[in-house]
């Protein structure tokens, strides 16, 4: 049996946000065995000090899409192959890694086939360096809605029929949602997801648009219960949000429209919601120029509802301060920065005036929860895996601190050491 002691200088346990001192760590093979000030050095063990940084569970972002290599070359979607994508997903969460992300939550994305199962079982596999994917191969939805990718090719009809016939998570009635619910579990989807309303960035929708029906959206929620399988939706607007929570839905992206009634209602059903401040940054602060360089319809959108964008985010804050309301860190990393720059959403929520082990308790014990993953990861405690980060610059004060990783441990393995 491999023995790892780890001394920590400052230490955050992913629950309790206090940061103590003084704390060690034993690690079995791939799972912590004992933690605390007491904690001596067993026999044999190989020691890593980390006494200079301050050392965190393994992050976890819960949102991320990871099939594009640059957000700056968003389109390229449409030029490369699945193959090529399913690469990016692996790139992305190699470099997520070295980040300090032990556990990313892939929530969807553009490619037809289940590239992602393949990435997320390969990792598991060890055969790549990369964080833990938790994985909904797609984000299934109408024709012409927030997911249907060939609404971007919407001025050349003939190839985007052809194209929307190819991505079979697009498409429309019970029937078709029923056996695409049934075709992700099928593959190895941990659990569904559902482009439940319109967007920003798609072309020709609106933020506020419904675009299933009842009949369809229970479906999609009944036949994935009944498989075990959570399921969690894109949604901005109260309406939908709270039409949703009354179905039993698991959980809530974005958000971003929400209002009081629609956080007292997630409150009392237990659903949570992955807020994702980073995207809508520049138009809740209006950044003119940043604004510029979007989409026209984008642009458009962002306008239109800044007001309701701004009113929304001050509440969703006020839960997060508030504590009753469950609220995980995901950034949506898609077109703004890097899918790997997670740490980002930190510095938002820090802005915002969210304490910094308030946020990091939600990249780690709350994210873990909203994952199903809750007895394995998200805190550094006896009987959990081994998903340890560690960061040189002041986790309390300094609002880039996780901008900087220095160590990173994912299931006893370390895969960075900067202390060497
Ligand atoms: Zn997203």
């Amino acid at each position: 049996m491999r023995k790892i002691f780890i001394k920590c200088g400052k230490f955050f346990d992913g629950l309790e946000e206090v940061l103590r001192t003084n704390v060690n760590i034993v690690v079995e093979d791939d799972i912590i065995r004992k933690v605390g000030e007491d904690v001596v050095c067993p026999e044999g063990a190989e020691v890593i000090d980390l006494s200079g940084l301050t050392v965190t569970p393994g992050l976890i972002d819960a949102h991320l899409h990871l099939d594009n290599l640059h957000y700056w070359n968003f389109d390229s979607r449409f030029k490369i192959s699945d193959e090529m994508k399913t690469l990016n997903i692996v790139h992305n969460a190699e470099m997520a890694l070295q980040g300090g992300f032990t556990t990313l939550r892939y929530i969807g994305s553009s490619l037809r086939t289940y590239g992602a199962i393949d990435a997320r079982n390969a990792i598991n596999d060890h055969v790549f360096p990369a964080s833990r994917l938790v994985v909904s191969p797609h984000g299934m939805g109408i024709s012409g809605g927030h997911s249907d990718n060939s609404s971007n090719l919407g001025g050349n009809f003939y190839l985007s029929e052809a194209l929307e016939g190819q991505l079979g998570y697009i498409g429309n009635g019970v029937d078709f949602f029923k056996t695409v619910v049934r075709k992700e579990v099928k593959y190895g989807a941990d659990f569904i997801k559902i482009m439940a309303s319109g967007g920003f960035a798609s072309p020709n929708d609106d933020p506020c648009d419904c675009q299933l029906d009842d009949e369809e959206l229970r479906t999609i929620i009944d036949t994935a219960h009944r498989l075990n399988k959570t399921v969690t939706a894109h949604v901005y607007s109260a309406e939908i949000a709270k039409n949703l929570i009354r179905m039993g839905i698991d959980g809530i992206e974005h958000g971003s429209l929400i209002d009081e009634e629609t956080c007292q209602m997630m409150i009392d059903n237990g659903v949570y919601l992955v807020c994702t401040f980073q995207p809508y940054e520049e138009a809740v602060h209006m950044d003119e120029e940043k604004l510029k360089t979007k989409s026209p319809h984008f642009q458009r959108k962002l306008r239109k509802y800044l007001d309701q964008l701004r009113a929304s985010r001050k509440l969703v804050v006020d839960k997060i301060l508030e504590g009753k309301m469950t609220v995980g860190y995901g950034t949506d990393m898609v077109s703004v920065y890097e899918c790997w720059e997670s740490w980002h959403e930190f510095n938002t929520w820090r802005k915002e005036g969210i304490p910094a082990l308030r946020t990091l308790r939600a990249a780690t014990s709350v994210n873990a929860g909203i994952l199903g993953l809750a007895d394995q990861i998200g805190s550094i405690e006896p009987g959990k895996k081994a998903d340890i980060s560690a960061w040189h610059r002041d986790i309390e004060n300094d609002i880039e601190a996780i901008s900087e990783c220095d160590f990173v441990m994912k299931d006893g393995i370390v895969y960075r050491n900067c202390c060497k």
